[in-house]
């Protein structure tokens, strides 16, 4: 009886997401591009890693080494890469957990190809280029000179160059800049004599990009968190046709429901978070107060699914609805979809219940192996 299961809670519809991942690698696979599944969204769920890798995902991404781990001790068997570059303090996990990770310090690397011998293991770098976002990325200036000392460092092996765009600075993906990856790749192939098995072109801010080029040059991989899991593009979050946006829902509870009026009694200073609101007169509303708050989530990315209740404002435990149009009561459960700062903060509250809902040989599959 779902309507009876304990709130607050997100819904992750593992079938969806196998769907979203599928459509995806699909389309992707057919330009001859890779697609590494992003999983820090949900805190490195093996539950969704598996679904992502049963959708046709190559391989399995996350930006924390600590959710690498745990994907890999609940025996998720993909080729996992680690998306942010490692901690110095932490290159002994990272060679144990992750076969790849993307590297933009040369001195990670030296670390890196110690501990690799240390525990004598080969691991793999994908060299990160900066391409104007700004964030991580060697310069292209030095990008021989790196290529050069990672070729002697002992159990070090260059698996690729990539970028990352629009995250920091919502720099776009686009044919100059699409382009000088490429050339960067295909030079540096040249110049040593390899063959880059990666040439990653992003994450899914990039994918209106590959749709739309011209000539995608050597760009063989892209790396999808949101675009899987919230069926949207990133750079305008527009809905990706053939795709569900609502495989992850936020199902919360009414813990008061009565008429009250819209505009408050008395002289107004700054609310919990520091802002002054503003109201407007309705005369008296039923106001519908939720048991979750801006603890549990980014209470502006989420919208409720029922378009006849609307957000009023949230405290941190609080979140007050005007459910006029669409009388609830006390116990009655509402269910909202997120964006991805919503996603993020809900999956890491630990007051926020995570309930898998799937088809059954998903279910079989994580039986299998969890
Ligand atoms: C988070 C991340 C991604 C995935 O980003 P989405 O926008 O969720 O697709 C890709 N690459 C790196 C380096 C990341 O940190």
């Amino acid at each position: 009886m779902p309507g009876f299961e304990v709130t607050p809670r997100l819904e992750i519809d593992l079938s969806k997401i196998r769907h979203n991942s599928a459509r995806l690698t699909e389309h992707l696979g057919a330009m001859g591009v890779s697609v590494t599944g992003v999983t820090k969204a949900t805190l490195g769920s093996p539950e969704v890693a598996n679904a992502l890798l049963l959708g046709g995902v190559d391989s399995i991404g996350d930006s924390r080494i600590e959710n690498i781990r745990k994907m890999r001790e609940a025996g998720v068997e993909a080729q996992f890469r680690l998306l942010r570059s490692p901690q110095l303090s932490r290159v002994d996990e990272v060679v144990e957990f992750a076969d790849v990770s993307l590297n933009s310090e040369l001195e990670v690397i030296r670390r890196l190809s110690q501990a690799a011998q240390r525990q004598n293991r080969i691991h793999r770098v994908l060299l990160m280029v900066e391409l104007g976002d700004l964030r991580e990325g060697f310069l292209l200036a030095d990008l021989d000179q790196v290529v050069q000392q990672c070729l002697k460092l002992p159990n070090i092996e260059i698996e690729g160059i990539g970028t990352n765009l629009t995250c920091l600075s919502g720099v776009k993906p686009d044919a100059t800049n699409m382009a000088l990856l490429s050339a960067t790749a295909v030079s540096l192939q040249d110049r040593f004599g390899l063959k880059f098995a990666t040439v990653s072109g992003g994450n899914s801010a990039t994918l209106n990009w590959l749709y739309n080029a011209a000539d995608i040059g050597v760009t063989n991989n892209i790396r999808l968190g949101e675009a899987i899991l919230l069926g949207c593009e990133t750079l305008n979050r527009q809905a990706i046709p053939g795709l569900y946006g609502n495989a992850i829902t936020l199902v919360t509870e009414v813990i008061e429901s009565k008429l009250k009026p819209s505009l408050p009694d008395g002289e107004i200073a700054q609310n919990a978070f520091g802002g002054v609101p503003t109201f407007v007169q309705r005369g008296e509303i039923q106001r519908s107060i939720l048991g979750i708050g801006q603890q549990d989530t980014l209470v502006e990315g989420i919208t409720p699914e029922n378009s006849e209740l609307e957000i009023i404002g949230a405290s941190s435990d609080h979140l007050v609805l005007d459910s006029s149009r669409c009388r609830l009561g006390v116990g009655s459960q509402v269910r909202f979809n997120l964006n991805y700062g919503a996603l993020l903060a809900a999956m890491t509250s630990p007051f926020v219940g995570k309930t898998f809902v799937c088809s059954s040989d998903l279910i079989d599959r994580n039986r299998q192996r969890v």
